[in-house]
């Protein structure tokens, strides 16, 4: 069952559907009103199997697996490692985030998001997006064979349009800046893939940390 949504503000609850509203009614983000917390002691890292990627927390987040690319688990590199390597200080690793399918860690949110929307039976998405996470969620809405229009600024570089024509996605140009296309102001149709959306924040959660998931 997908997880209902609430409001930490002012307590309201919404059921969990494909017409589910994108914030609260007092204007606040809506976070997931579950949130899985397994009982037993923390999970052994050495027994985690890496090959599921992110989803290798699955029961720790509320969504459940449906639209997946092989995300997450990027290498860790030292950063001194190679002979003309400047000196970043002892114990200094890059996490390569750029071997993400679609070539960054946005794919963290766009994997769960998608997979809700899967989970409710959503037939189009709406992102709004300056790069990366437009290029996320139309890899995502792909992969999920669900519709996707993502909002980008008017002088949006060609290589990032190139992004999300590519898999079928559909770019909306707009004027002005990001803070000021439909989406960000509230008169967008109803989808998932928005800024404030739970799913994005949830599993983005799993790359923050000394560990390389
Ligand atoms: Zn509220």
């Amino acid at each position: 069952m997908p997880s209902n949504l609430s409001c930490l503000d002012c307590g309201r609850t919404y059921d969990a559907g494909p017409d589910e509203p994108w914030r609260c009614e007092c204007g606040h983000p809506l976070e997931f009103a579950d949130r899985p917390l397994p009982d037993g002691p923390a999970p052994d890292f050495a027994e985690i199997d890496t090959r599921a990627g992110l989803w290798a927390f699955e029961e720790f987040l509320p969504v459940s697996r449906r639209v997946t690319l092989g995300e997450g688990f990027t290498p860790l590199q030292d950063a001194s490692s190679g002979p003309n390597s400047p000196d970043w200080g002892e114990n200094t690793q890059f996490k390569l985030e750029y071997v993400f399918p679609s070539g960054s860690f946005k794919d963290r949110g766009a994997t769960a998001t998608l997979s809700r929307a899967a989970e409710l039976g959503v037939e189009k998405v709406v992102e709004d997006s300056s790069g990366n996470a437009g290029a996320a969620i139309a890899q995502y809405a792909a992969r999920a064979g669900i519709e996707a229009d993502v909002y980008v600024p008017a002088d949006a570089k060609q290589s990032k349009l190139a992004a999300i024509e590519r898999v079928g996605a559909n770019p909306v140009k707009v004027e002005g800046s990001q803070a000021g296309t439909p989406a960000t102001r509230g008169t967008r149709p109803s989808s998932l893939a928005r800024p404030l959306s739970p799913s994005r924040s949830q599993p983005s959660a799993t790359g923050r940390s000394r560990t390389p998931w």
